[in-house]
């Protein structure tokens, strides 16, 4: 299987530290406000990433944290903390803002068929870990206290910039005015902040009330579970250049050595070419596609349409584009599903061969999903509804509900050759001319028209 490093911006093949089970980490949510489609998208890719690996017959470990504290409004630790910034603005306990994005968060994965990695960390119940690592940091000689909280020092960590590739000092020359005047280095960043007597969540450390920063929690939380040295680290690009530098400092500091050995990140979902954020007002949430008559699965179907390593725009006209495609797939499965042909074995391993061989290419779901497509155009066979249900383990797109096409979109007329051909069938069925009418059947299908069978005779739809 080859899986393209972000840490080599090579594609190398995938070798796991243990053949007993695959360990990977991803950077979860901050729960301060619902998620976003682009947010799902960066978890779609996660999910894609994890079922291709059982596909491959991979177990896996998987740790994903849900961010409750510390993530300040800049990942660059400037700014108020996001969690008390909303609960100030709803009246509401942090605590209580983020149980409420959390269990939202979870009913959006469930909806997206994403499942949820092995353990599910979240940072406040993990406060120890990150004093103890902060600690650890401090007496290796990293870290440093100053009058506000406790940095990483990242003088001492000459490989800083190894996954973004960005040199330190051209980091410095772009750099802004500094107006923490104590840190020694601008790229400095926080490991431990100590808190103002208004700050809701805080926590006794060896130095006094505070609250951790954000990258440490990655840190701790994912070499906790995980050990110090682990396979496969997943996040959105945006985390390349600060987060996940930050991360590796943390963790390469103590290890002195390469602590994660595949980095794997999504790129960005955009709206209208354009940046997705709140003040925009172009950000959508999985609840308000489904209300505007867009399911989670087409959703789904239309970020599966991308590579994960692409940018993928967001509209509403690909979005409908997708509804029908996804309902066409549907439609065209359950031909299938009803048939009770047997498909030719050397056609059926074509694809299985196919199929394997574009998902193990760095996860390359959209030449998958095309190969799945080709299969649905062979002569109706249940061989070829098990074999799509066998892919349906990565694509997770629900294929088990294949139904005929939606009421709305049979109200086209039925051309008289179509009528015709259905009239025949009926009558090789009167006959039990089972063949005949299957064969007759896969005409109908080949000119574009599914056809089910009720009590009340059968009913044609264009696929
Ligand atoms: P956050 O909750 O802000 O920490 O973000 C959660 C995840 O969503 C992170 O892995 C981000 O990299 C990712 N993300 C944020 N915006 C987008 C976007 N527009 N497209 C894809 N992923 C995104
Ligand atoms: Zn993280």
């Amino acid at each position: 299987m080859k899986l393209y490093n972000t840490l080599t911006r090579k594609k190398e093949n995938f070798v796991p530290i243990s053949n007993e089970e695959v360990t990977m980490y991803s950077c979860g949510p901050t729960v301060y406000n619902f998620a976003h489609i682009g947010n799902m998208r960066t978890y779609i890719f996660m999910d894609l990433l994890r079922r291709c690996l059982q596909f491959e017959g991979y177990t896996l470990k998987g740790v994903m944290n849900i961010t409750d504290v510390g993530h300040l409004q800049s990942d660059a630790d400037d700014g108020e903390d996001k969690m008390e910034k909303a609960a100030k603005a709803q009246n509401k306990s942090p605590y209580e803002i983020a149980a409420y994005y959390t269990k939202v968060f979870n009913e959006d994965l469930e909806k997206l068929n994403i499942q949820s990695p092995e353990i599910v960390a979240k940072a406040t119940d993990h406060i120890d870990d990150m004093i103890n690592y902060v600690v650890e940091l401090q007496k290796a000689g990293y870290a440093y206290e100053t009058s506000d909280g406790i940095y990483f020092d990242i003088s001492k960590f000459p490989k800083y910039g190894q996954l973004s590739r960005i040199k330190l000092d051209e980091q410095m020359a772009g750099a802004r005015v500094e107006e923490n005047t104590e840190k020694r280095n601008h790229q400095d960043f926080a490991l431990w902040k100590k808190a103002e007597p208004t700050h809701i969540m805080q926590w006794e450390s060896p130095w006094g009330m505070g609250f951790p920063g954000w990258h440490i929690e990655c840190s701790a939380m994912s070499t906790k579970y995980l050990g110090r040295v682990f396979d496969i680290h997943t996040g959105g690009v945006d985390h390349i250049p600060i987060h996940h530098e930050n991360e590796i400092a943390q963790n390469e500091a103590l290890t002195k050595k390469k602590s994660v050995n595949y980095w794997m990140h999504g790129e960005f979902m955009l709206v209208n070419n354009g940046k997705m954020s709140k003040s925009l007002g172009n950000t959508y949430t999985i609840t308000q596609l489904e209300d505007m008559g867009y399911s989670p699965m087409v959703f789904r179907y239309f970020c599966l349409n991308a590579h994960y390593r692409k940018k993928l725009n967001f509209t509403f006209e690909g979005m409908e584009a997708c509804k029908k495609a996804y309902n066409r797939l549907l439609a065209a499965l359950y031909l299938h599903k009803m048939s009770d042909n047997v498909a030719p074995a050397e056609k059926l391993e074509k694809y299985k061969k196919d199929y394997a061989e574009a998902i193990n290419d760095d996860l390359n779901v959209p030449l998958a999903l095309g190969i799945l497509f080709t299969m649905t155009k062979e002569e109706p066979s249940k061989d070829y509804f098990a074999l799509a249900l066998e892919f349906d383990k990565v694509f997770g797109l629900s294929l088990e509900n294949s139904q005929p096409i939606n009421e709305d979109e049979t109200k086209d007329e039925i051309p008289s050759e179509v009528s015709d051909l259905v009239n025949a069938r009926a009558e090789a069925k009167a006959n039990k001319d089972w063949a005949k009418a299957d064969e007759i059947r896969a005409k109908i299908t080949e000119l574009g028209y599914s056809i089910k069978d009720t009590k009340d005779g059968a009913v044609v739809s264009k696929l």
